[in-house]
């Protein structure tokens, strides 16, 4: 707007902020309702070992569908919780879920579920997740926290003591998107981390040779940490030959399952148990 409009810009941009924070109250107050009325949904996508054979675990992926919003994005609708202050509630909504579903699933198979670094850092997180370990009724040492890096993460006393109650429950922590966040060196050295994610940009970084580089120095960065490795986004066959070479342990993506409802990883996981009790015995 040239000078002599400056007042219906301003006036403009006011009512853009104005219908910004409209949208924000408005899905706010829709996602306060679906938490209520049960309306999420859970999503378990596959992580497999990087040589092929059984899911060692699934990853939940929160999905809302809103009646008049359509399909919300995880990111959105994380973001949108985090600024009413409504993630714990939705962390532990998730949590309780997908720990009923994987209470269901083989010993070997674990449960990943990501939390905001809002939830590590809030008081109590600990304890919450041991209650609801304790009232579904899975094994701790089944389930892995995946760090999201949405926000840098402070490591003060609340996170500290919050990592304790999890390492003496047994709970693994995972640092997720490895190379899209922050990247905090101090994140390695300070939380008692199970495993590394890497995020799927270092497949999109040029030519075969650079991604394998990228992807060997990270693999090297986290086993120098006794981490294991996990590449996010396997996306092809190509994909997957990258992660076996760079030395990745496992591996996830829309290649190897997409995220998928609870009723066919069980299906899964069942038929898989039916064929290792065929298998002849002896056989690998
Ligand atoms: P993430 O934890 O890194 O999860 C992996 C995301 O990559 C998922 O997206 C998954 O659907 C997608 N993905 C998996 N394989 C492929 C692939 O081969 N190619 C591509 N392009 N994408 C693939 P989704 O479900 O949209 O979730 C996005 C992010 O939202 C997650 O990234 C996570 O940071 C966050 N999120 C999802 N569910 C939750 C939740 O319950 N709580 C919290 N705090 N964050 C969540
Ligand atoms: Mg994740
Ligand atoms: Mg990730
Ligand atoms: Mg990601």
């Amino acid at each position: 707007a040239d000078g002599s409009n400056l007042s219906g810009a301003r006036a403009q941009a006011d009512e853009g902020a104005m219908a910004a924070l409209r949208d924000a109250v408005a899905l706010t107050a829709a996602l306060r309702r679906a938490l209520a009325e049960d309306a999420l949904e859970l999503r378990f996508q596959p992580v497999l070992p990087v040589g092929g054979g059984l899911p060692v675990g699934f990853e939940a992926l929160v999905r809302w569908n809103d009646p008049e919003r359509g399909s919300v994005s995880p990111a959105a609708l994380v973001r949108a919780a985090e600024e009413a202050g409504m993630m714990a509630e939705l962390g532990r909504w998730v949590l309780r879920r997908a720990c009923q579903e994987a209470r269901h699933w083989p010993a070997a198979v674990r449960l990943g579920v990501n939390i905001s670094p809002l939830e590590l850092m809030a008081d109590g997180f600990g304890a919450a997740v041991a209650a609801i370990l304790r009232d579904t009724g899975l094994p701790p040492e089944r389930l892995l926290l995946e760090i999201t890096e949405g926000m840098p993460l402070r490591l003060d006393g609340a996170v500290a003591e919050n990592c304790r109650a999890l390492q003496q429950l047994g709970v693994g922590l995972v640092l997720d998107d490895f190379g899209a966040g922050y990247c905090d060196l101090s994140y390695l050295r300070d939380l008692p981390l199970y495993a590394m994610k890497i995020d799927r940009l270092c497949l999109d970084l040029g030519e075969d040779e650079r991604v394998l580089s990228t992807l060997r120095a990270l693999v090297a960065l986290a086993h120098g940490f006794g981490l294991r490795v996990v590449l996010e986004g396997i996306e092809t066959a190509h994909h997957l030959a990258l992660a076996r070479e760079a030395g990745c342990d496992q591996v996830q993506g829309f290649h190897l399952g997409r995220p998928m409802v609870a009723a066919a990883v069980r299906r899964l996981l069942d038929g898989e148990a039916a064929t290792a009790d065929r298998a002849p015995s002896g056989a690998s």
